[in-house]
């Protein structure tokens, strides 16, 4: 194969905006895609196509929606989402262990980025339906996520990809990078697995932007826990550390939080791992709040109304993995049934329904004796109040363990829904230590010459939790700095030699 100034590992949103930011600095690029054609565009692919940047009112988000009316936007409320409330809200997430150097990039170069991808032909969207309300006649957006990309992740994508082949960047699949090669200490070649043969490619800089390592069981195994082999992968199953361990290999200094990952209660019977043919997030079961969950022994193990679902769903789906069978019962009477979310009525959705609960639990693979007995106790906890899913009721329980602290109401009106849910593994935080421009550093916080790296692959951003519509900003952030990086470093290198 031909020599590239520049290799980029991986073809997700991260990878792309490296390839597009390196070749329109001049570069040649080639991009390695482990995945065959259909199954390209990694985890970026599964999204919702949420994105997190910083604006300051709703003439900053017309820009990227251009279409938007007048008339449209006087019935629109648009509080200011400015660079402080972006980065307080990635501290907040990650109880301040975000680091500074990179959580400002991410958060000060986010709008010029969104600006930049729009530019490469990626269309935008209001996300009407899960950040705004209606109010007095206007849509009131909250939550500093108003915006997604048009036709969701695959939207992105397929945008994406066009732009690159527009622009000349040579694209390869069923290629899977497995080793970097140096030579006097600068990153000289990729070895790739392809077409059942071992080739090396040429190369003055690599871009690593191929995951983490949430598809890899051993590797969740040993760096997460030894439950988390049982956790079902929601996105592309070609994540499993390859970039991490070559990095490492050559050099790279481990960094951020490789015991922690981001993952949620999601459907028992979804794929064991993303389907390509059903992309989108239609497998989460986010309506929580408002039910109990149950495991197998009957029992009640978190306090399901403590907060709104973006407060609690990280962390109740790794309380799911911990229950017995890795499994739990969202259960639902007839009164609650129609309040919950779309995700719910469609027709992946699995669920049982019975008339009476004791029928119910005959279903179930749990104790039955102990579930009735849990819904009797509940049911029996549940104060007056008034019921209010819109705002935190504190309509809760008294007397029991876990409490429910807001939505509780008896579970007493047939007919009776039981949604089993188990955990789902989003993606890993387990990346690499970078530079703010996106060099990989080795042991001594040295760039290791001609590496670079973007998206997952980069550590130190998201601990415990990250903010909603982060992880492609991150990506297009860190992957156009990358690609930008990685020319300017051959340039350099060029004069000098
Ligand atoms: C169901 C789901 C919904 C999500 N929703 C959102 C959302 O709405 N908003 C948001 O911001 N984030 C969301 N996320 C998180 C988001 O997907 C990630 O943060 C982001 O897409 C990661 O981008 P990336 O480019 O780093 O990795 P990816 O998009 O996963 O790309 C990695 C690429 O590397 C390739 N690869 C792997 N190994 C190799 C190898 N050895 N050689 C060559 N190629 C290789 C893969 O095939 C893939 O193309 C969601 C994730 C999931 C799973």
């Amino acid at each position: 194969m031909k020599s590239y100034d520049v290799v980029v590992v991986g073809a997700g949103n991260a990878a792309l905006c490296a390839a597009i930011s390196a070749r329109e600095s001049g570069a040649e690029v080639l991009v390695l895609e482990r995945a065959p054609k259909h199954k390209r565009g990694g985890n970026s692919y599964f999204t919702d196509g949420a994105i997190r940047f910083a604006y300051n009112d709703l003439d900053d988000i017309r820009k990227l929606i251009p279409e938007l009316t007048g008339e449209q936007a006087g019935k629109i409320v648009m509080p200011t989402y400015g660079t402080e409330d972006y980065y307080q809200d990635l501290m907040r997430v990650t109880g301040g262990e975000s680091k500074p150097e990179l959580a400002e990039q991410l958060v000060n170069l986010s709008y010029q980025t969104i600006r930049w991808v729009k530019e490469q032909g990626v269309e935008f969207e209001l996300n009407y339906s899960n950040q705004s309300f209606e109010k007095d006649g206007k849509y009131q957006f909250w939550g500093g996520l108003p915006v997604k990309t048009k036709n969701i992740g695959m939207g992105l994508m397929a945008a994406l990809f066009s732009r690159a082949e527009e622009i000349g960047i040579d694209i390869v699949y069923e290629a899977r990078a497995i080793e970097l090669k140096k030579e006097d200490q600068r990153i000289s070649s990729v070895i790739v697995e392809m077409l059942e043969q071992t080739i090396e490619v040429n190369t003055s800089a690599v871009v690593l932007a191929c995951g983490s390592f949430e598809a890899n069981e051993g590797m969740r195994k040993k760096y997460i826990g030894e439950e988390w082999g049982a956790a079902i992968v929601r996105g592309t199953e070609y994540n499993t550390g390859d970039g991490l361990t070559m990095a490492l290999a050559a050099g790279a200094q481990p960094f951020g939080e490789w015991s922690g990952c981001h993952a949620i209660g999601t459907d028992y019977q979804a794929p064991r791992v993303g389907d390509f043919s059903k992309p989108g997030d239609i497998f989460k079961k986010h309506s929580y709040p408002l039910s109990i969950m149950v495991n197998q022994e009957g029992h009640r193990f978190v306090d399901e109304g403590a907060d709104f679902r973006n407060y609690t769903y990280a962390k109740y789906g790794k309380e799911i993995l911990k229950q017995p069978g890795h499994v739990a019962y969202q259960i639902y009477d007839q009164q609650v049934r129609p309040m919950l979310r779309k995700e719910y009525n469609l027709e992946e959705a699995t669920y049982h329904k019975a008339d009476t609960l004791g029928k119910l639990a005959d279903q179930l693979p749990v104790n039955k004796q102990q579930f009735l007995e849990t819904i009797e106790e509940y049911n029996g906890a549940v104060m007056e109040g008034n019921y209010n899913p819109t705002v935190k009721d504190n309509k809760g329980t008294q007397g029991i363990t876990p409490p429910k602290s807001n939505w509780a109401l008896p579970i007493e009106k047939g007919p009776f829904f039981a949604f089993p849910v188990t955990c789902g593994i989003t993606f890993s935080f387990g990346g690499l230590k970078v530079s703010p421009n996106a060099e990989v550093l080795d042991e001594n916080e040295q760039p290791i010459p001609g590496l670079f790296a973007a998206g997952e692959m980069v550590g130190g951003i998201f601990y415990g939790n990250y903010p909603g519509g982060s992880g492609l900003m991150s990506g297009a952030v860190f992957g156009k700095l990358s690609g930008n990086t990685a020319v300017s470093y051959i340039q350099a290198a060029r004069t000098v030699h």
